[in-house]
């Protein structure tokens, strides 16, 4: 599932492969991606020259000339990038934005739980106004972080995944991130000292750029998009596999239907 480094992937290589794309036409291949919007005005407003791609959360932000911006949330399978093509585009393809300088952008989306929204720039604030700070904001500070979670009594790992508390963590960086802060993803948020909510803060911001650094080294095309496989994971999917750093066996454990996985030796 896409989380905040490989939607900022997405963002850094359609900036790369398609600057200054000007969309003619839209094409909606499956009209329940543009739910609960109409296919009419998402097909109307969604044209324009990209002035700028951007991120929010886990979604991929098209700000357009014309005052609108098209938001991509990515689901559980959404990849958006530039094809050639777009006479014969890739299997999966959901929405096409025809380009007039050739190619299109495709939003390819196997499991269709993507949306694709249309929204005036005036109104983003209002869009955007439920989630948490951004963990990659150099303006995001660890006080920040232990201030989302006063007044909570819940496990760090799902407090972190709480698009409301902190944006772009989900399953799989949210237990990177807990192993490299040495943290228990069983923790209650109440129970941590400043000095761990400190490490926990650096953690997410160091685990974040990696993966996003990881991602460019693992795929050398814009239409690559790596599976957690390939990346080298500490402790995500790899349950009785050695920890990283002290040779146990990582452990799984399933916790409101998600899987989490942890070193019980290293993290506390
Ligand atoms: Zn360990």
């Amino acid at each position: 599932m896409p989380e905040l480094p490989e939607a900022e992937y997405m963002v850094r290589r359609l900036q790369e492969c398609a600057p200054h794309a000007h969309i003619r036409r839209v094409r909606i291949l499956r009209d329940s991606l543009v739910a609960p919007q109409g296919v009419l005005h998402v097909r109307r407003y969604a044209r324009g020259t990209v002035q700028q791609y951007a991120r929010r959360a886990k979604n991929v932000l098209l700000h357009l000339d014309t005052g609108w911006t098209i938001r991509i949330q990515l689901g559980m399978t959404g990849h958006c990038y530039w094809i050639a093509n777009p006479s014969a585009p890739p299997a999966h393809t959901r929405v096409l934005f025809l380009l007039a300088q050739g190619g299109a952008l495709a939003l390819e989306d196997a499991r269709t739980f993507g949306r694709v929204q249309v929204h005036r720039q005036a109104a983003l604030g209002q869009v955007f106004r439920a989630y948490g700070p951004e963990p990659l904001d150099p303006e995001f500070r660890w006080t920040d972080l232990r201030d989302a979670a006063a007044g909570l009594r819940l496990p760090l790992k799902f407090f972190l995944m709480d698009q409301r508390r902190i944006a772009g963590l989900g399953n799989i960086w949210a237990a990177e991130s807990l192993f490299a802060a040495r943290l228990a993803p069983q923790r209650g948020v109440d129970t941590l000292a400043d000095a761990e909510w400190r490490a926990l803060h650096a953690a997410i911001r160091r685990t974040l750029r990696r993966a996003i650094q990881h991602t460019f080294r693992v795929t050398s095309r814009p239409e690559e998009f790596p599976e957690a496989d390939l990346l080298r994971l500490s402790v995500y999917g790899r349950a009785d596999a050695p920890c990283r750093r002290c040779r146990t066996p990582v452990r799984r454990q399933v916790e409101g239907g998600r899987a989490t996985y942890f070193c019980a030796v290293c993290q506390h």
